[in-house]
């Protein structure tokens, strides 16, 4: 849509209060547009974060309730309350937050139930705070300019003003970086933490975002309504309502915005049905999510990009890096060092340093007093029969996992228990033997939360700001990772969702991630599995590249052709221990090793 569109659609919804002169309607659009700061508010937690919550009418009640009863009890303003209002709903909603960094899922779907049933108790039970039973009555309306908003016609425009604020700041955070990384965290959260995302973090801020615009929402339903009362914010209606949005379109605009009509037109619609409303909702949800999976919104955008013939697409793309987007960058120097950033100053030569790493589980032995190290430039093979404990040893290094004894160095510095987020900020990237991509990101977004994990939480916060300074560092960003998937011969898959990106090149997307981190040391588990030979050779250069521009790298693989042709070194584990060390031609000849491994092997 371009500028004018914006300009006639605002002029339009500025002068609807001169059409409607029913109170009644004025009240319903009123009240939708405030329904709608709700589902915006859903959308950051549950639709972009992936963060259920089954309490959100209670934080909107809690706005409602801390509004009414400062504006009530202690004669404040509308305005003082509303700011007061929402910075107390951030603050439960960050308490009620920190489970959801242990919970998941369903786990977190009964906490939040839970919470929801308390404070409907609550809100009925506290009588001299709540009024109990008998409600909240006579909250007034604001005042602009000593002028009171008591006509419904004059409030429809603070509701608007209210909506558009909320629109714009879930706007803001949606074409983010900070919003990459919470759909990030929604698809994969371990893979997240994997390239530096600070997931709690990113996740309490989403609670305190989220619960703070509810409230701001509820502070606007008492003023409207005047009166508001604990049955309004039960258990039963936050379900409801998560029902509603998930029809209308979860973690889309337009979806919360028919949320919000929804809301307040369908209990009209369904009145008819008395006691069945709930099963009229029950069966229009079911028929949605088996038919239009991304609700009502998703219908219409198809039917809008169809009918146009556009292309959907993302925040990201909105993001201008200039003409020398279309340069091939490095293309023409496939092979030559320069084309892999590396973070690291070479001249320290960081390497890692693993001593005597053990790891247990229960009684077994996964890794048993593991040494070895990787210096800059150098590619060092793991190599080891299934069950050896490559894998745990790569979790071992990155954090995932806590060694039962030993410890990891990079450089002169401890890594060994630091959590995965700060390991690979240190400099030590990995990939999954299990591609595990944001399967709903496109690539270039897959490569864009590696990019970012190396910027702290603030500085992605302050960059939610449309600030020139802001915008340049996010085109920097882009531009950086367009030349990286140029350089691994991806560039053309870079508008792919991840979901749709073949095979053989998943595991490449996943190392362009691991890349965008700007490691000094790469860790790959068994890059080359399930791939042919073609996209195996071009592994082999791959390889051999980023040891020529100083970055380590340790290879866990099975595909031995690929081990003794790349590798300076060959680390050999049997049952967790060290069995052998040496280059490819030493290995080859040890006895110990072709009897355990490579004569299995073939
Ligand atoms: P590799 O990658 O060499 O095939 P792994 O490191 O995946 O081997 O596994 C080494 C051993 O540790 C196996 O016996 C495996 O079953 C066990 N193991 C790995 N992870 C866990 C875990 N989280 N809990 C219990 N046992 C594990
Ligand atoms: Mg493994």
């Amino acid at each position: 849509m371009n500028r004018f569109t914006y300009l006639a659609l605002g002029v339009g919804a500025l002068a609807i209060p001169g059409f409607v002169d029913s109170t009644y309607y004025m009240r319903l659009i009123n009240w939708a547009l405030i329904v709608a700061v709700l589902a915006f508010a859903l959308n950051i937690i549950f639709g972009y974060a992936g963060q259920i919550s089954l309490g959100h009418l209670s934080f909107y009640g809690i706005g409602a309730y801390a509004a009414g009863i400062l504006m009530v009890d202690y004669g404040m303003s509308f305005w003082l309350a509303l700011l007061i209002a929402m910075l107390v709903t951030a603050a439960i909603g960050v308490l009620v937050g920190l489970p959801a960094l242990r919970l998941r899922d369903f786990y977190l779907a009964v906490a939040t139930l839970g919470f929801a049933v308390i404070v409907h108790v609550l809100l009925g039970r506290w009588i001299a705070l709540t009024g109990g039973q008998t409600g909240l009555i006579s909250i007034p309306r604001p005042y602009v300019l000593g002028f009171e908003l008591f006509e419904d016609h004059h409030f429809y425009y603070f509701s608007l003003v209210l909506f558009l604020a909320a629109f714009w700041f879930t706007d803001l955070i949606s074409r983010s970086a900070y919003g990459r990384n919470l759909r990030a965290i929604r698809e994969n959260e371990n893979a997240a933490r994997s390239l530096g995302v600070n997931i709690s973090g990113h996740k309490l801020l989403a609670f305190a975002f989220s619960t703070a615009l509810a409230g701001a929402a509820g502070a606007g339903y008492a003023t409207l309504n005047g009166y508001i009362h604990p049955n309004s914010f039960t258990a039963g209606h936050s379900i409801l309502f998560l029902a509603v949005l998930v029809i209308a379109g979860l973690g889309s605009h337009l979806g919360a915005i028919l949320a919000g009509v929804l809301t307040v037109i369908v209990p009209e619609m369904l009145r008819s049905l008395g006691d069945y409303q709930l099963w009229g909702y029950s069966v229009v949800l079911i028929l949605v999510l088996y038919f239009l999976p991304r609700g009502i919104a998703g219908l219409i955008s198809d039917i809008v990009l169809r009918v146009f013939h556009l292309r959907g697409s993302t925040a990201t793309d909105a993001i201008e890096v200039g003409p020398d987007e279309l340069e091939p960058i490095a293309r023409s120097g496939f092979g030559a060092p320069s084309r892999f950033v590396q973070g690291g100053a070479n001249t320290s030569a960081p390497f890692l340093n693993v001593v005597q790493v053990s790891k247990s589980f229960g009684g077994l032995m996964a890794v048993s007093d593991l040494s070895m190290r990787v210096s800059s430039g150098e590619v060092v093979g793991l190599i080891g029969p299934n069950g050896a404990g490559k894998s745990t040893a790569i979790n071992l290094i990155t954090g995932v996992l806590a060694p039962t004894s030993g410890k990891v160095d990079l450089g002169h510095e401890r890594i060994s228990g630091l959590r995965p987020d700060k390991v690979v900020r240190k400099g030590v990237a990995r990939t999954f033997q299990t591609p595990q991509l944001f399967e709903d990101l496109t690539v270039l977004e897959n490569v864009l939360v590696g990019m970012n994990g190396r910027r702290g939480l603030a500085r992605l916060v302050a960059r939610l700001l449309p600030f020139p300074a802001y915008r340049r560092e996010e085109a920097d960003a882009k531009r950086e990772a367009i030349a990286l998937l140029q350089s691994l011969d991806l560039a053309r898959l870079k508008y792919e969702k991840a979901a749709n990106v073949p095979f053989g090149q998943r595991r490449l997307v996943e190392i362009a991630r691991a890349l965008a981190t700007r490691p000094k040391i790469l860790l790959l588990d068994e890059p080359a599995a399930g791939l042919n030979d073609n996209e195996a050779r071009q592994l082999k250069t791959i390889l051999r590249d980023l040891a020529a521009a100083g970055i380590g790298v340790l290879l866990v693989e099975h595909k031995m052709s690929l081990v003794m042709e790349v590798c300076d070194r060959i680390v050999v584990l049997n049952f967790g221990q060290n069995l052998s060390e040496g280059t490819p031609a030493e290995v080859s000849r040890d006895e110990a090793v072709r009897e355990a491994y490579l004569g299995r092997v073939g």
